[in-house]
C-alpha cells in the first residue's frame, strides 16, 4: 500500500543527552524502557470507513512522538502500520450508503494520507492493507493450524486460547467485563460450540454475498486480530526476547484487539509478542465520548479546510498528556495558539534566552512517557526568558528542536 511521503526530521543537536525512552505499559500497569538499538513499532491504522478525526490524529501524533525520539537518540527503527481495509463496519458502512466498499476504502485512505501528510506524521516504513497482505495471513493461519492450538466450527476456525500459555491469567480485565467489551467489539463469546467464550475467530468461512478469499482450509475471509498478528510478524525484524517492540493504538484496542493478536502470536512463537503495549486516550467532543455513533466526530480535514494550520492540530492535541482520555475544544486550539504566536515571536528575536537547557528539558520530558505537558512549561517558561530579555540562545536551534521532536515546523 503506498505510504505518503517522507518528512524531514533535522538531526538531534549536539551535546544534548537522550534518556532511555520510558512509555507505560497498558498491560504491566507501569512504565516500561525501550532499551534495545534495534526497534520495531506496530501502530494499529484505521479501518477506511471514515476519515481521521482528532481521535485518530491524537493516537498517530503520540506514536510519532515515540518514532521521532528513538530516531533523533541515534537508535534504529522499524515502524509498521496497517489498514483495516476488509473488514465488517466497512462492509455495514459501504451497504447502509449503497456504496462500493472498494471505492469507499480506496476514497478514505487517500483522505487520510492527505491528514497524515498535512500533519507531518513520519511515515511508516511499511503501510501495509490487509487485501495485500492476504497470502501472508493465510500462510500465518496455516502456521497456527499446524502448531494443533485451533480448531473448525461450522467452517470457521478459531484459536483454543486455554492451548496458550498464561492466556486467562493474562487477562487485562475481570473475565466478566471482558465478555461483555469482546462482544461489543465484534466478538462472538455465545456462539455455541466454542472451546471458550473468547477464543479469537482466525478465519471466517465464506458466508452470502461477502468478499472472500480461498485458503487451503477453505474459501472466506480473516478475522480482525489475525490479520494485525500476521502483518506485524512477517513484516518486522525479530527483537529479542519478545516478537517486536511495541504495540500501539487507540485505548480502545486494550482489549480485545491487542489482547487477541499477542495471544495468537504467542501461540505460535511460544514468546511474548511485544515488549511493551503503549496506548493513547479518546478523545471527547463536549463532555461526551467522540464516537460514529453519536455523530460528534471533528475531522481533521474539517480543520485544515476551516484555516487550523497542522502545527496549531499537533500542539493542541500535545497540551495534555497522551494517555489521557480529553476533551477537543476551541479553547485548547485557543490556548495553543497563544503559545505558538509566542514561539514563533520569540524566534523572531535577534536574541534569545539560552537553547541548550530547554532543549534539554523537552528532551527530558519527552523520555518520561511523552510528557508533553512539562514540554509546554519549559517551552513557555523559554519563551518567558526570551520576553524578559535573555540571551545567549540560538532561535534556529530551538525552531529545529521543535520541528525534531515534536513535528512542529514554525
Ligand atoms: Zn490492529
Amino acid at each position: 500500500m503506498l505510504s505518503w511521503p517522507d518528512v524531514y526530521m533535522p538531526p538531534a543537536l549536539a551535546g544534548i543527552n537522550h534518556p532511555t525512552l520510558a512509555l507505560f505499559d497498558s498491560y504491566k500497569g507501569k512504565k516500561v524502557e525501550i532499551t534495545g538499538e534495534q526497534n520495531s513499532i506496530y501502530v494499529c491504522g484505521i479501518t477506511p470507513y471514515d476519515a481521521t478525526h482528532m481521535g485518530h490524529a491524537a493516537t498517530y501524533l503520540a506514536f510519532d512522538l515515540v518514532y521521532r525520539y528513538l530516531k533523533a537518540s541515534g537508535k534504529k527503527v522499524s515502524f509498521v502500520e496497517n489498514i483495516t481495509d476488509i473488514d465488517d463496519p466497512l462492509l455495514e458502512r459501504a451497504a447502509r450508503d449503497s456504496q462500493d466498499w472498494q471505492e469507499l476504502a480506496a476514497s478514505q485512505i487517500d483522505l487520510f494520507r492527505e491528514d497524515m501528510t498535512a500533519l507531518a506524521v513520519v511515515p511508516p516504513n511499511a503501510y501495509r492493507g490487509v487485501i495485500e497482505s492476504m497470502d501472508e495471513i493465510i500462510s500465518l493461519v496455516e502456521q497456527m493450524i499446524a502448531t494443533g492450538k485451533t480448531y473448525e466450527l461450522e467452517g470457521d476456525i478459531y484459536l483454543d486460547s486455554q492451548q496458550v500459555d498464561g492466556a486467562m491469567q493474562d487477562l487485562p480485565l475481570p473475565l466478566e467485563k471482558a465478555l461483555v467489551i469482546f462482544k461489543e467489539r465484534g466478538g462472538d463469546p455465545e456462539r455455541v460450540g466454542k472451546r471458550h467464550a473468547l477464543d479469537p475467530l482466525l478465519w471466517k468461512a465464506r458466508k452470502g454475498d461477502d468478499p472472500y478469499w480461498s485458503a487451503p482450509f477453505g474459501e472466506g475471509r480473516p478475522g480482525w486480530h489475525i490479520e494485525c498478528t500476521a502483518i506485524a510478524l512477517k513484516n518486522l525484524p525479530e527483537t529479542n526476547p519478545t516478537s517486536i517492540t511495541l504495540q500501539a493504538g487507540g485505548s480502545d484496542l486494550v482489549f480485545p484487539h491487542h489482547y487477541m493478536t499477542a495471544l495468537q502470536a504467542k501461540a505460535l512463537t511460544g514468546i511474548e509478542f511485544a515488549s511493551c503495549y503503549s496506548h493513547a486516550g479518546m478523545i471527547g467532543l463536549d463532555g461526551e465520548k467522540m464516537s460514529k455513533s453519536k455523530g460528534n466526530l471533528v475531522f481533521v480535514s474539517t480543520l485544515r479546510q476551516d484555516g487550523v494550520s497542522p502545527a496549531l492540530i499537533r500542539l493542541a492535541l500535545f497540551a495534555d498528556k497522551y494517555s489521557s482520555d480529553r476533551m477537543w475544544s476551541k479553547e485548547l486550539l485557543d490556548s495553543a495558539d497563544v503559545l505558538l504566536d509566542r514561539l514563533l515571536s520569540a524566534i523572531s528575536r535577534q536574541e534569545v534566552a539560552p537553547t541548550n537547557e530547554v532543549v534539554q528539558e523537552i528532551v527530558n520530558a519527552l523520555a518520561d512517557d511523552l510528557d508533553t505537558p512539562r514540554v509546554f512549561v519549559a517551552l513557555s517558561n523559554w519563551c518567558a526568558r526570551t520576553e524578559a530579555g535573555q540571551v545567549g540562545g540560538s532561535p534556529g536551534e530551538i525552531s529545529r528542536a521543535l520541528d525534531t521532536y515534536l513535528g512542529i515546523t514554525l
